[in-house]
């Protein structure tokens, strides 16, 4: 870090709303993974354009000073906690939406517009952005790119790398990068969009992007299945995706998590009995069409052939909004478990049993004092294992026994919420040590100096 006073940064303070150490910095000292910055940041700049962006990039890069790119800071591997004395470029006033092609379904926007307003801005007209996590009403778009958000829908239009078709990056020498592509097909080389798409801001900063659009679903129905086993899940997974062709998510609860949930929102477990498995499943499609007719039918069809135990199939909107309130209780289940590690791996389906059953036994083994629930958007392959109470001391070891254990079966140590801080440790679990050499060899070429998010996703 140099000591050389921040002339133009200086400047450049007085007109980009800017807040120093004077101010209560607190909040952007941290973020959703409960990672705290070690002390504060110099300076916290929040342009409202592409070319304060670049101005700020561009004097940071004069000056040697390092910076870190914050969006709603609902990232859960810490890239957006600061190290100290850094400049802290938040994107939060660069919330608008600039364009809606109607005709096209495409939709142009600054990086710092939160999912949710965009959500409710574009199904005014009648479209509909698919993405979905917890975080909606805080996360930013920008954010959502740079770490390629996953979530519930999955797997019915992929992460947020698909829904990318255009992205305007600012690079660590300032250079305005624009690739606002809007068609769906483009092959003119190399698709440079995804060099920025799921690194976590350390190549570049994103500062606009255009975003596919879907005609807007009038209805959705959600279901719960009750299940006995493994074997079970894996034939209604087949036979769901194979009869419900609205099929929008296939959400999987082991029994100790459904249990945990149903305490947490002090509310009855949901069936009578107690089953290994429950599937959230959830439909989208027209009102005038047969979505809802399908899921009766499969349903109904599902008990009496022997691919569940019991299906609860709700009648209000109400009704479903609670079975989805279980699915989303893990915030306030962690709460009782602190510390805890949770997990977010990528494990081929037909693994999944033998890696659960791994874990489970060795996690047990050596800590009987923790839970280890599970739950995960099986469709793809994303299993959550959430693990606590544990000694503070004893995470490292918690982390390094499931990691073995994914790279074990070829599995991934971060299926959506990125690699950050907190598994920067464990990469080589997941990737070879030709693939790390090569991603350090592409930030070398565009951030040679380190400026951008460093310390996040792999060390020079
Ligand atoms: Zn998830």
């Amino acid at each position: 870090m140099i000591s050389t006073p921040l002339r133009k940064l200086d400047t450049l303070a007085d007109t980009l709303s800017s807040l120093t150490p004077n101010d209560d910095l607190q909040r952007y000292c941290q973020d959703a993974s409960g990672l705290t910055a070690s002390g504060k940041p110099a300076l916290v700049l929040r342009p409202r354009n592409t070319a304060e962006v670049s101005e700020i990039v561009c004097a940071c890069h004069h000056e040697g000073r390092s910076l870190t790119i914050q969006g709603g800071r609902t990232g859960m591997a810490g890239a957006a906690v600061p190290n100290a004395g850094d400049v802290v470029l938040s994107l939060e006033h660069m919330n608008r939406i600039e364009a809606l092609d109607t005709l096209g379904g495409t939709v142009t926007v600054q990086a710092g517009v939160i999912l949710e307003a965009l959500c409710r801005q574009v199904e005014e007209q009648g479209w509909y952005f698919p993405l979905d996590c917890g975080a909606r009403g805080s996360c930013q778009i920008g954010g959502n790119i740079a770490t390629n958000a996953g979530g519930n829908r999955v797997l019915r239009y992929g992460t947020m790398r698909e829904l990318v078709l255009g992205l305007e990056v600012v690079l660590a020498d300032g250079t305005v990068l624009s690739m606002m592509n809007k068609g769906l097909k483009n092959n003119t080389g190399l698709d440079l969009k995804h060099l920025f798409i799921g690194t976590e801001g350390t190549l570049g900063i994103i500062t606009r992007a255009v975003l596919r659009l879907f005609p807007k679903p009038d209805r959705r129905d959600s279901a719960l299945v009750a299940l006995d086993s493994f074997d079970q899940l894996t034939s209604l997974l087949k036979a769901a995706r194979a009869h419900l062709p609205s099929l929008s998510s296939f959400e999987v609860m082991w029994n100790n998590y459904l249990q945990a949930a149903a305490r947490v929102l002090h509310k009855p477990a949901p069936f009578d009995g107690a089953y290994a498995l429950y599937v959230l499943i959830e439909t989208e499609g027209m009102e005038s069409g047969t979505t809802r007719h399908e899921l009766e039918a499969f349903l109904s069809g599902l008990i009496d052939t022997g691919l569940a135990r019991d299906v609860i199939l709700p009648q209000t909107h109400e009704q479903a909004a609670q079975l989805w309130k279980l699915r989303d209780a893990i915030g306030e289940i962690l709460l009782t478990m602190q510390p805890y590690v949770a997990f977010d791996v990528g494990i081929p389906l037909h693994e999944l049993p033998g890696f659960i059953e791994r874990v489970t036994a060795r996690l047990t083994q050596t800590w009987p004092q923790a839970q280890n629930l599970l739950f995960g958007h099986l469709g793809d392959g994303n299993l959550h294992l959430s693990t606590g109470p544990h000694a503070q001391s004893d995470l490292y070891a918690v982390e390094s026994t499931v990691y073995q254990e994914v790279e074990r079966v070829g599995g991934s140590i971060s299926a959506e919420h990125g690699i950050g801080r907190i598994k920067k440790p464990f990469l080589h679990h997941s990737r070879s040590a030709d693939e790390l050499a090569l991603m350090a060899d592409i930030k070398r070429l565009l951030d040679g100096d380190e400026l951008l998010n460093r310390q996040r996703l792999l060390d020079l």
